[in-house]
């Protein structure tokens, strides 16, 4: 399980090189090395397999790729994956989502559900998320032994919350969580979620964005997802969700903004002054009947964004190549514009914007000598990839997840030939059938 690294290095060759580096390098008969846990070279492959003594990975009639970001999940609720669909947000959320997580969510539920959502995406490309949820030590523990690279936030809820059922001591059980996951595992960083400016008093807000800064963590929100949300806080407020956040004093470069669907051109002005990066969910947004955030406008700003799946409840699944398609589609049809978002613009905001956004840009997202080796390759000898005229073009509108053959995390081969190196995806999925009908049962 790359234990051949640490030798010679392994040296995956032949196949496109889809760099998404600043110089756009597409590299044909291309390769990239490895050695230990990061990128030495990328260039074309007859130079570099000269004097290369390691393993090679054969990728000829595949594209090799930089993993993907998923810069927002809620790992654990694939454990309520379709129970509750085709809802208004507040009803889902109320009426359906905070019960079952009232009564199934626990420590183990968290791990085996965590385990699950790893393995779907892994095997569909995805080498690095960014979470927020409860019992945040036990989904650090099940993304540990995946193999992933994770940015991990306990959640934080002016409500009684499974694990935390003392509202007042919501921050410090994301403290706690952040203090004790530092330097734990080499690929997991700590960081704190607070759910939403309507669920967190102005108080729980400044002192979660108080204990972030001192910890030098990232604080993740969910923001502005809805016209009510706005209109809410208009009336209780006097202003908009981001502008009472930026009141708070909560926007920084070190926070990230969820969602931001209900934000206008103040809201953008302010998130880009603050250096605040958001995070884009499309397909949540369009399955709650959320709206469409206004990302091409984000981007003229200069916002750093992000995409995420958000939690596999409402959305539903964690494949990013679908959430890149429909970043990409759902802009056209919306402002009834076929140029307002590119293919590339979507894949990077799939891996290297998206490591940027989350404060990683300098450690992973795309295939440059120095990062971290999360490397993924697609399989383009499949019918609904022939022919190939561009590569980023397929790996946007035509790729699927389960193209995705094999996958490296911090140099370490955590899927083959579309096999789970790390984990046992089957005795996973039995535990989660378990678990899913005493769901069934009692929601
Ligand atoms: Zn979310």
């Amino acid at each position: 399980m790359g234990r051949e690294n640490s030798e010679g290095g392994i040296l995956l060759a032949g196949g496109t090189v889809v760099t998404l580096d600043a110089d756009h390098r597409v590299i044909e008969n291309g390769a990239v090395r490895v050695q230990n846990d990061r990128i030495v070279a990328v260039g074309k492959r007859g130079d570099m397999e000269k004097s290369f003594k390691g393993t090679v990975l054969e990728a000829s009639g595949c594209i090799i790729m930089p993993g993907l970001v998923n810069a927002h999940t809620h790992l654990p609720m694939s454990l309520f994956r379709g129970l509750a669909d085709d809802l208004p947000l507040m009803e889902w959320l109320t009426g359906h989502m905070f019960p079952a997580e009232a009564a199934h969510i626990r420590p183990e539920t968290v791990y085996t559900a965590t385990l699950l959502s790893c393995a779907e995406m892994l095997l569909s490309g995805t080498t690095f998320c960014c979470d927020g949820y409860f019992h945040e030590d036990s989904t650090a523990r099940a993304v540990a032994e995946s193999g992933m690279r994770a940015i991990l936030a306990q959640g934080v809820i002016d409500y009684p919350a499974p694990g935390v059922p003392d509202p007042s001591k919501n921050v410090e059980a994301a403290l706690m969580f952040v203090r004790s996951a530092k330097g734990r595992f080499p690929a997991i960083e700590p960081s704190i979620f607070c759910h939403s400016p309507y669920t967190c008093s102005a108080e729980t807000l400044i002192r979660a964005k108080t204990a972030a800064r001192e910890e030098n963590v990232l604080l993740q929100i969910h923001v502005a997802e809805t016209d009510g949300e706005r209109d809410q806080c208009f009336a209780q407020n006097g202003v908009s969700p981001v502008g009472y956040l930026d009141r708070l004093g909560v926007l920084d470069e070190r926070t990230l903004l969820v969602h931001a669907v209900a934000v206008d051109d103040a809201d953008l002005s302010m998130i880009k002054k603050s250096g605040a990066a958001v995070v884009h969910v499309p397909e949540s947004n369009m399955k709650l009947g959320s709206g469409v955030a206004p990302v091409p406008d984000m981007l003229a700003h200069g916002i750093p964004v992000a995409l995420g799946t958000d939690g596999c409840a409402s959305n539903n699944d964690l494949d990013m190549f679908g959430e890149a398609a429909t970043t990409a589609l759902l802009h056209k049809a919306f402002r009834k514009d076929p140029t307002v978002m590119n293919a590339e613009t979507a894949l990077r905001m799939a891996t290297e914007k998206g490591a940027e956004a989350l404060g990683s840009g300098s450690v992973t997202g795309s295939l440059e000598p120095g990062k971290k080796a999360d490397i993924i390759v697609v399989d383009t000898r499949r019918p609904h990839l022939v022919p190939m005229y561009s590569p980023l073009s397929h790996l946007v509108y035509s790729a699927r997840g389960s193209d995705v053959r094999d996958v490296m995390v911090d140099g370490r081969l955590v899927v083959r030939q579309r096999k789970l190196l790390t984990l046992d995806l089957e005795r996973i999925m039995e535990r989660m059938e378990r678990l899913g009908s005493v769901v069934k049962g009692k929601a």
